[in-house]
């Protein structure tokens, strides 16, 4: 059994702060402070640029994506780190797009993250294809034999609906298309397996529920019947075969290695390869069960003392991320009261109120202290203040 208690010990949680938007930004473990300070003193500082070799910083992207390949249920060799997951999602989707030429249409659901679709839509006028939307729950029906690629999110960062990776895949293969899936709000957060479920290429961000620091480099896994077929569409130097040979035409390299584009954020890989020492034994299946234990305590307690509020994810937890939304027409103002009592959600536009739920750190006292808090501001209508309903510029 995996000891959440010890998992929560593990992170710096600031003092009279209830944290449930790990979903967009994961805490920081407490010695990540102390291991970043180290690479810089240690590494940047004494070994100057003989720190690519002596201290492995090269094939940092490599050895932390194998880290990560665990969490999602891949083989080593399967994943590398780096860039933005907006430009994982640009690699993984033009790959695929590569893979399956007679094709030109790319399905995705309205329920995407919107720069999922912003690249998807750049990619189909470069690439002369066509992006179709439509609903999450049309999907199925939406997979016709001219598709060539599907691409969707797995948990969708509003509401928290998981769709079936497996089904929708094999409906996909099965109509000759590829699958692209980003798990934005999947790793480290639910049990996730796109090599078991067949999936083709898959995506993902670091710094949600993987607690790798804001602007933490993203990850791409690539099935291993792909591997050595995937062309890049950005083509950079560290994914050459011989980076230091400088030809000056592009040969991938073997496998994953390709996928990498420039220079890794060596800082930055420092923080994310700390933060996931707090994952060595923890077990996919414990933490998906706490997952459920504590967004079903949310959801009940919620639904008991707080009127005016609907549930806007799945209520089945079978059909849902860690995450769990609330509408409410005032949903802006009552999150920054929320905030001001010190339990921070977010809000999702228009009327959202988004509560992430990370098994390995949130526990069901934070869970009575938000249902708490959330009863008494709409009880007192305590949102009803100039200053909670002006906004800043990130919700
Ligand atoms: C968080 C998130 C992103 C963010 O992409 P960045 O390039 O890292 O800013 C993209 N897609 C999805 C589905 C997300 O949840």
């Amino acid at each position: 059994m995996t000891d959440f208690a010890s998992t929560r010990s593990a992170f710096h949680l600031p003092e009279g702060i209830t944290y449930l938007d790990g979903n967009s930004l994961g805490p920081m473990p407490t010695h990540a402070a102390d291991r970043v300070a180290a690479m810089m003193r240690d590494e940047w500082a004494d070994m100057l640029i003989t720190g690519w070799n002596r201290a492995g910083w090269y094939v940092q992207p490599r050895r932390v994506g194998d880290r990560i390949a665990r969490l999602i249920g891949a083989g080593e060799g399967q994943v590398v780190i780096g860039d933005t997951l907006s430009i994982k999602v640009f690699q993984a989707l033009s790959a695929a797009l590569a893979l399956n030429p007679s094709r030109r249409v790319i399905l995705s659901d309205d329920g995407n993250f919107p720069s999922d679709l912003y690249v998807a839509q750049g990619l189909a006028r470069v690439m002369g294809a066509e992006l179709r939307v439509v609903a999450p729950e049309e999907v199925a029906a939406a997979i016709t034999p001219d598709l060539a690629v599907l691409m969707l999110t797995e948990v969708d960062y509003r509401t928290g609906r998981r769709h079936d990776m497996a089904a929708l895949t094999a409906q996909a293969h099965a109509a000759g298309a590829l699958t692209v899936w980003d798990l934005a709000h999947s790793a480290g957060a639910i049990d996730v397996e796109p090599l078991g479920a067949d999936a083709d290429f898959a995506v993902g961000c670091t710094y949600k529920y993987l607690n790798g620091g804001p602007g933490a480099p993203a990850f791409i896994w690539v099935h291993p019947r792909h591997a050595e077929a995937a062309a890049p569409c950005l083509q950079g130097w560290m994914g050459h075969a011989a980076p230091f040979a400088f030809d000056l035409g592009y040969a991938p390299a073997a496998g994953i290695e390709r996928m990498r584009v420039g220079t890794p954020p060596v800082i930055a890989l420092a923080a994310l390869d700390a933060a996931l020492d707090v994952w060595d034994g923890v077990g996919m299946a414990d933490l998906r069960a706490r997952s459920v234990e504590l967004t079903e305590a949310f959801i009940e307690g919620v639904e008991a003392a707080c009127p005016g509020v609907t549930l806007h994810s799945p209520r089945d937890p079978a059909m849902r991320g860690s995450q769990v939304g609330f509408r409410h027409p005032q949903a802006y103002a009552v999150m920054q009261a929320l905030i001001a009592r010190g339990v921070i959600g977010d809000f999702r536009a228009p009327d959202v109120l988004r509560f992430g739920f990370a098994p390995l750190y949130n526990d069901l006292g934070d869970v009575e202290r938000a249902v708490a808090a959330l009863a008494d501001i709409l009880a007192a209508g305590a949102w009803d203040r100039p200053d909670y309903h002006r906004r800043a510029a990130v919700t």
